[in-house]
């Protein structure tokens, strides 16, 4: 309620605007898409080529809370050289733009966007051998079934049934 994606996007580009004259950089062009399905990560910026970039933030996360700092975030993608990911080159502009923009824009997202990405939201341990089976989507069967899944080391007979599920984000 009350969020307007049109709104959202004009008060980004505004960001965009600011960001490059900040940075002394030549103002990317980016394509903002204010609706993207992703429930564990805020925002995305991909490299179209050249000086095009489409970034894209969170449904939910727009629809919940301020996203000003999570395109601030993004842009900085945008800013940063090509494959710089959250390293030297990309925190040395996110803490110059987060600093004018009086926003902490380099520890929230990249600890949380990354860890979270890289980590499996649950697992499945067998009892019988203490293998872990990683389960990285919530829509799988194992997940949803996992009292009728079996351990392949051990095999159906001696695991059906019993692996033990531990949700772990
Ligand atoms: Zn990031
Ligand atoms: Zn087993």
């Amino acid at each position: 309620m009350g969020y307007d994606a049109r709104k959202a996007k004009k008060e980004a580009e505004k960001l965009n605007q600011e960001v490059a004259k900040l940075l002394g950089k030549f103002q990317r062009t980016i394509d903002w898409d204010f609706s993207w399905k992703a429930n564990r990560t805020h925002g995305k910026c991909v490299h179209v080529g050249g000086s095009r970039y489409k970034i894209l933030i969170s449904k939910s996360l727009a629809e919940e809370s301020d996203v000003r700092n999570t395109v601030l975030h993004e842009l900085c993608h945008a800013y940063a050289p090509t494959g710089s990911g959250h390293g030297p080159n990309w925190k040395a502009i996110a803490d110059k733009v987060g600093n004018a923009f009086g926003e902490n824009i380099t520890r929230v997202s990249s600890k949380k966007h990354d860890a979270d990405s890289r980590k499996p939201f649950a697992e499945l341990e067998c009892p019988v051998c203490g293998h872990v089976y990683k389960l990285w989507k919530r829509t799988s069967y194992a997940y949803k079934d996992s009292s009728r899944c079996w351990c392949s080391h051990c095999g159906k007979e001696r695991s059906y049934g019993k692996l033990i599920k531990r949700v772990l984000r």
